[in-house]
């Protein structure tokens, strides 16, 4: 059976950015930051809104966002890449955790950007 939701786990696996500020402003870069605030992701944002709002309110709990809205939570977390490339850009050291090819083993790597 297929259902997309074995991916959540990857997904929210993209969240995990180990800069400690964004470099749009001060802030440190966690998941509540990313969803809520992060203005790199501001347009992005405002899609997820427009599909979230069609059934609920925003903000949002995480919970009911990735069950209920996991199409378009899964969109969003693709953008992710966008903060990832601004951190490059700005020489922050970046621990990604990159799935393996195989199975539910994970390889960290990481990527020194100086
Ligand atoms: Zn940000």
């Amino acid at each position: 059976m297929v259902t997309g939701h074995g991916n959540i786990k990857s997904y929210l696996h993209r969240f995990k950015i180990d800069a400690p500020n964004c470099p749009r402003g001060n802030d440190n870069q966690t998941t509540e930051h990313i969803l809520l605030e992060c203005a790199i992701l501001h347009e992005d944002r405002e899609r997820l809104i427009a599909g979230v709002a069609e059934e609920d309110s925003w903000p949002i709990n995480k919970d009911n966002l990735i069950k209920r809205h996991y199409k378009a939570f899964a969109k969003f977390t693709q953008q992710l890449d966008k903060i990832k490339e601004m951190n490059t850009q700005h020489g922050t050291n970046i621990q990604e955790y990159l799935p393996s090819q195989q199975g539910d083993r994970r390889t960290k790597r990481k990527i020194k950007t100086e």
